[in-house]
């Protein structure tokens, strides 16, 4: 490792002690900025890189509710608000059992460089809860979102701090949370992105992130003069990023032959297609059952306690979760011919994985970059809110592609390498920094 990196992740460790994942998604960051920052002092005597590194503020709090026997529960609740330069606070709500504090830190670092990325005025925060909804009751659901947004409301605002979605947080949770809020204050505003449509949600916002990350695929197979036409693509998760990415993969004329969950994966040679996956979207939308079953159900193989990297694919787009392909994975993605990855989750390859698509010089887009489309729409959903406005789903779509388009291109700008090779590790981090820190040496020392 370069030694200044060395030293730099050091103090980050030192002052973080034990957030694996947020020291995984900073070293990564400084590994492309270093060099570029010895190269422009001015953010090195201004200390750009650890400020950005220090959450301008972290708050954490108590989610006392009652389940459906009486009993009460309590779970934690965070929100981090990592940076503010360039736009309020912006980034998704997560509930899940393995939520921490490590893992909220590197989503919302992530987040200010993927936020700077889309072009749009947005700062960076995530937020969450190790709430598990996962066999809990609408009601159950709704008691838990209620009072995590009795406290959460005291820190958020349409101007200050615009949360949203994320693994299991969905239409259902932000309807709830938005519920509570509009009730505690007294005043309908856009506080949260992902909204209904009725109550001042954008269209195409569901499907922004799958969407997105599939025009990222075709942007990056289109430096090499392909497309994604007659591509077999292998993608994890079942939730909305992999739903969505599924269509749009389907209807741009790829195959898509695998999905899974926290249990398994299942692998259908002939193509997930539109009535399969609606199917897929009835299962985990509505009923909230298992990937298993659409394998008994279309007699297809089903993995179990398995993730679907063996399968051979051009194209493999993880949209379940963080470091769900291992550095092996990644060599055996590679053997099998993949050549083009694009993730639809938030650091979903692990380092040695990254390394390993660098080395074999496959198509590599990071979540950063990739999957930027989500948030993208939910700033237009902000400015649908302000406008008292909405725009038809054309509108926003052909809005998306140009964002997508952009963020590819800034990629390219940065990430090139003199034999030609497209780092778009580098590219997106370099690119992504740029817009926030010129903005923080603005600020001055805040
Ligand atoms: P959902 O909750 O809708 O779906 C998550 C999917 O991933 C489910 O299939 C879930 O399976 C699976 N999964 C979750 N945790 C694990 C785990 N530890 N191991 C294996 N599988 C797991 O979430 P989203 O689709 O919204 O999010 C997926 C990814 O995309 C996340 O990394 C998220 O941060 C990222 N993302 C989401 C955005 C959005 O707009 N929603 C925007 C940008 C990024 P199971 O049901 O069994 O838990």
């Amino acid at each position: 490792m370069d030694p200044r990196v060395e030293k730099f992740m050091a103090s980050i460790k030192a002052r973080n002690p034990g957030e694996n994942e947020f020291h995984q998604a900073v070293q990564e960051v400084a590994e492309s900025l270093i060099p570029f920052i010895e190269e422009n002092p001015k953010y090195k005597h201004a200390k750009i890189l650890e400020r950005i590194a220090e959450p301008e503020r972290v708050i954490l709090f108590r989610v006392p509710w009652l389940d459906d026997k009486g009993e009460i529960q309590i779970n934690k609740g965070y929100r981090i608000e990592m940076n503010s330069a360039i736009g309020p606070y912006k980034g998704g709500l997560r509930f899940h059992p393995t939520v921490n504090l490590g893992i909220l830190k590197f989503l919302a670092f992530e987040q200010v460089f993927k936020n700077s990325l889309t072009t749009l005025p947005m700062g960076g925060g995530k937020g969450g809860s190790d709430f598990d909804p996962k066999g809990k009751s609408d009601n159950e659901v709704m008691r838990f979102c209620q009072s995590f947004m009795t406290e959460l409301s005291r820190h958020i605002g349409p101007n200050t701090d615009i949360p949203a979605g994320d693994i299991g947080v969905g239409g259902r949770e932000i309807g709830y949370l938005f519920g509570q809020y509009k009730r505690l204050r007294n005043e309908f505003t856009g506080i949260l992105t992902g909204k209904g449509i009725n109550w001042g949600g954008s269209l195409i916002r569901p499907e922004a992130t799958g969407y997105g990350a599939t025009y990222f695929a075709q942007n990056m197979l289109e430096t090499r003069g392909d497309t994604l036409k007659g591509k077999v693509v292998t993608i994890s998760g079942s939730g909305n990023v992999a739903q969505f990415a599924c269509q749009k993969v389907t209807e741009m004329g790829g195959k898509v032959v695998t999905l899974s969950d926290s249990s398994g994966y299942i692998y259908d040679p002939a193509g997930i297609n539109e009535d399969k996956l609606a199917y897929v979207m009835e299962l985990k939308n509505v009923r909230r059952g298992r990937i298993k079953e659409y394998a008994e159900k279309y007699g297809v193989e089903y993995f179990e306690g398995k993730r679907p990297w063996d399968i051979k694919c051009d194209v493999a787009m993880p949209n379940a979760t963080e470091n769900e392909i291992s550095g092996e994975e990644a060599k055996e993605l590679i053997r099998n011919g993949c050549y083009c990855v694009s993730e639809g989750a938030n650091m979903p390859s692990t380092p040695d994985a990254i390394t390993a698509y660098l080395e074999a010089g496959i198509l590599y887009g990071p979540g950063k970059a990739a999957n930027a489309g989500g948030v993208a729409v939910s700033g237009l959903e902000m400015t649908q809110n302000s406008m008292r406005l909405a725009w038809t789903r054309e509108e926003v779509d052909t809005r998306l592609q140009v964002i997508m388009k952009n963020i590819h291109d800034t990629c390219v700008k940065y990430g090139k390498q003199q034999d030609g090779y497209i780092n778009y590790v580098m590219g997106a981090n370099i690119g992504g920094f740029i817009k926030v820190a010129d903005s923080m040496l603005a600020h001055g020392v805040v």
